[in-house]
């Protein structure tokens, strides 16, 4: 290996390398949401420092950087990042770190026919990928092999971090469909704030609406309130539900909307859509934050509506 003058230079007067990493030390690693914080933590272990941008029940969509945000991504060895736009407000600066770090967006490293289309925008795509398990798991894989290009020494250590990890996933994947089947057919309707379930939807077998589009850039309008009220009315959904990373309101208006029209429903919990729950909490791991969001939607649509604890409609 011809090393650049200056670095030689360096190594031979037993000083540091000024630029990269030395010999032994962990890779700097900076992600965005806590869904890929949490797997790269898992595969990466103590090779890497790890500095994830994102905490609990931020929206990535609106996320900014501030300037200590572009100092840790600037000193990065690798960045791992979602992309397909997930990251609206932060795509400036990741395409500017491009150019002199390593950066891998790992929903774009998906296969493309594995993605959905974004109904709203053409040629782009639904950036929600971690919704359905076993597309997720192929992103440990995305993440496993960025960590040995980078550091090969620890390449049986990723790997076996990263085997791990996906047995884990394939055992979630089997128990949310066990769960899932707990509720009729008719009823595996998702209404929620924005459009960020379409791939659990696919991967388990639910029609989702969402009140705003893919992206939360946009609000909702009262003609998205009503259509989606009518929804409800029209398949005897119990529960429609609110996102921890978005506001309430949109939602909440559905729920009036659809008593207004003399039936009963109910906000089924809150649903951890774009983030993780706080790192104490059962969601604070991306196989937790799954566990809880189906828990809370099987509770919420197993059984129909009920008016003062007696099935049935309409709302008094
Ligand atoms: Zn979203």
């Amino acid at each position: 290996m011809v090393l650049p003058i200056l670095a030689a230079v360096a190594l031979l007067a037993g000083c540091e390398i000024p630029e990269g990493r030395s010999p032994g030390e962990p890779l700097r690693v900076v992600t965005t949401t806590g869904m890929i914080t949490d797997v790269v933590e898992r595969v990466g272990g103590d090779r890497i420092q790890l500095h994830g941008l994102m905490g609990p029940g931020i929206d990535p969509h609106l996320y900014r950087a501030s300037a200590g945000d572009v100092r840790r991504l600037d000193s990065a060895d690798i960045i791992f990042y979602n992309g397909l736009n997930l990251e609206a407000s932060l795509g400036r600066v990741l395409e500017e770190m491009r150019v002199r770090t390593e950066t891998v967006p790992v929903a774009e490293a998906l296969p493309r026919e594995l993605l959905l289309e974004d109904r709203d925008v053409a040629g782009a795509f639904d950036p929600h990928v971690w919704h359905d398990v076993a597309l997720w798991l192929r992103v440990v894989e995305i993440v496993a092999q960025a960590l040995e290009g980078a550091d090969p020494e620890g390449r049986e250590y990723f790997r076996a971090n990263a085997t791990h990890l996906m047995e884990e996933m394939k055992e979630l994947d089997l128990w949310i469909r066990t769960e899932v089947a707990r509720i009729p057919e008719e009823r595996r309707i998702l209404v929620t704030a924005h459009d960020a379930f379409g791939y659990f939807g696919r991967a388990y077998g639910f029609r989702v609406e969402g009140l705003q589009g893919i992206t939360t850039l946009t609000e909702a309008g009262a003609g998205d309130v009503q259509r989606v009220a009518r929804l409800v009315e029209d398949h005897g959904l119990p529960s429609i539900f609110i996102e921890s990373s978005r506001p309430r309101r949109n939602v909440e208006a559905v729920r009036a909307a659809v008593r207004a029209r003399g039936v009963g429903v109910e906000i089924g919990g809150v649903l951890y859509s774009d983030a993780l729950g706080d790192r104490k909490s059962a969601a604070g791991d991306y196989l937790g934050f799954m566990r809880e969001n189906v828990r809370t939607i099987v509770e919420a649509l197993k059984e129909p509506p009920t008016v003062n604890g007696t099935p049935g409609r309409p709302w008094t």
